[in-house]
């Protein structure tokens, strides 16, 4: 190695900036807020930060771009990931994208505090663009200020993480570094700012881009960037489909349909609640994105929102996730309809999305009771029971159905009413314990009915029934310390659920819960688009 290559190892990572390179930009090179027309980004420096220091990075993330761990340990990588320096390659750009947001058009939304760094292209093969969130003023920002808090940059960088080793598609994180700067917010936007310390986090995806991304140009009438738009996103992340033309338009979209509508049953599987799905908060590649005010289900609630800006109406609480996908799958498919021009085969398409999904929570359904296959006849209320029993018992999702692989067809009522008894946040009633009978034997007699041996059954169910999962409760103490300096236990939640389906011995400690006092405890069961 040089001693350049010393000083500046992040250097040797190979980027192919594709998307400035091809799509129409912002010719303003000044960074003032304002609307972009006609363009899919604008040119912008991440704002340089006094002493940044390393909270934590992802090992999975690093290896996958090529990065040792002494790299990822190194000044450098500090340096670079806090905004602070360019490697060689890189080429900072903000994104332009519109979106709606609780259900209303919101027009030119944008990176406001993301920055992208560029597309790197790994050993593989694989592009993966790289982007900064939290690094400062960009033409999107409106009248916010460009920046994110360490509470939510942690935040974003577990869930990411914990999501990828859960199964779940997600857009990843690579680091999160705190960046010396304070920075003023108005956690519950009730007149009490405070002061809270600065972060940064970098996070990376095939790519960034959102439904919003087509609907800001279709909005403006902007047609032929949004074509441009639409065949770079086919011919970069859709390479399979095949040159663009009408009839790979719809392909294109009923492969969106396809991976939203799988990207929602993993949701439903784990008991995961984003939070705000805006149509800005929709990936194209239906991944996982903008951790913001999302929660996990303890005590199964289909009604349930973390996010206390949608508290009233409860337009993204667990169950109404579904419909809301295919609502803004709606809102894409009037997007790039001037690319179709006929609204029957986009409504055709729709369809996919919920017959997919509906394949998709059969099977998972079947999956998280251990079941062979679903089987509609039966199962339907078996599942429907379950979740009134679970609902009304306050029960914690995940301790319950991790619980009950253990069960099986020949396990004690007085087994079950122990699991239902520790897995609750209340006492079982005398109405539960003998809705809790019913279910049992059903549940049994169907057991019998499938005869798979007990062994199999149990790992099938705790590989796909979660026993880690980042319990709010867990986040925000993880958060505590590290706004006290010590980033311990954000280091051990993320090696904790890097494994989520095993019983990791010494681990308990993480799959218990929710303790009483973190029931009405900001940031563990309230939370904010404040960020
Ligand atoms: P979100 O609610 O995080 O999906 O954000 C909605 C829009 O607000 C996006 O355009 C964000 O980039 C922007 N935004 C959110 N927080 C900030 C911030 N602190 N500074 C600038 N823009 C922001
Ligand atoms: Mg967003």
């Amino acid at each position: 190695m040089s001693s350049e290559s010393n000083i500046h190892p992040l250097d040797a990572l190979h980027f192919d900036n594709s998307f400035i390179r091809d799509l129409p930009g912002d010719p303003e090179p000044d960074n003032y807020r304002r609307q972009v027309y006609d363009a899919c980004y604008s040119r912008v420096q991440p704002t340089a930060v006094s002493n940044p220091r390393l909270v934590a990075y992802s090992r999975e993330m690093a290896e996958q771009l090529d990065l040792s761990p002494e790299v990822c340990e190194s000044g450098d990588f500090c340096q670079v990931f806090a905004g602070n320096r360019l490697a060689k390659g890189m080429e900072a750009y903000a994104i332009c994208y519109g979106g709606h947001q609780f259900g209303q058009w919101a027009g030119q939304l944008g990176d406001g505090r993301a920055i992208n760094l560029g597309e790197v292209i790994n050993s593989q093969g694989q592009r993966l663009t790289l982007q900064l969130k939290g690094a400062g003023l960009t033409p999107y920002s409106r009248s916010a200020d460009g920046l994110a808090v360490l509470r939510s940059s942690i935040r974003e960088f577990l869930c990411s993480e914990a999501m990828h080793h859960l199964g779940v598609p997600t857009t990843r994180a690579l680091s999160v570094i705190l960046t010396g700067k304070q920075v003023v917010r108005d956690m519950f936007y009730d007149g009490n700012p405070q002061l809270e310390p600065g972060a940064v986090v970098c996070r990376v995806a095939p790519s960034f881009t959102r439904f919003g991304n087509f609907q800001i140009h279709t909005a403006r009438d902007e047609l032929g960037t949004l074509k441009k738009l639409a065949d770079y996103t086919i011919r970069t992340d859709f390479p399979h489909l095949g040159q663009p033309s009408v009839a790979v338009y719809l392909q294109w979209f009923e492969e969106v349909c396809r991976r939203t509508a799988e990207m929602i049953v993993h949701w439903q599987r784990v008991g995961f609640v984003h939070g705000v799905m805006n149509t800005d908060n929709m990936s194209i590649l239906g991944l996982t994105i903008d951790y913001g005010p999302y929660g996990w289900l303890e005590n199964y609630d289909p009604d349930w929102t973390p996010n206390t800006t949608d508290a009233q109406g409860r337009r993204y609480r667990f169950g109404n996730q579904p419909k809301i996908a295919y609502w803004n799958l709606v809102q894409l498919a009037n997007a790039i309809y001037p690319l179709v021009r006929r609204a029957e085969p986009l409504e055709q398409v729709l369809t996919v999305y919920t017959t997919t999904f509906e394949q998709g929570r059969q099977a998972m359904m079947a999956n998280k009771l251990g079941l062979k296959q679903f089987d509609p006849a039966t199962d339907e209320d078996l599942a429907a029971d379950l979740f009134k029993l679970l609902q009304s018992a306050e029960t914690d999702m995940t301790l319950f159905f991790r619980g009950l692989a253990n069960i099986g067809a020949d396990g004690s009522e007085a087994g079950f009413h122990a699991l239902l008894e520790s897995s609750s946040y209340q006492t079982l009633t005398e109405e539960n314990k003998a809705l809790a009978e019913q279910w049992l034997q059903a549940y049994q007699t169907r057991l019998r009915q499938d005869a798979r041996p007990d062994e199999e059954r149990r790992a099938a169910m705790n590989a796909v029934n979660p026993k880690y999962v980042l319990r709010n409760y867990l986040a925000q103490q993880a958060i505590d310390l590290a706004e006290q300096g010590d980033f311990s236990m954000v280091r051990e939640l993320l090696e904790v659920l890097r494994h989520p389906y095993d019983e990791q011995p010494g681990k308990d400690r993480f799959a218990e819960k929710r303790p009483d006092w973190a029931k009405q405890r900001a940031g563990c069961s309230m939370l904010s688009c404040s960020s």
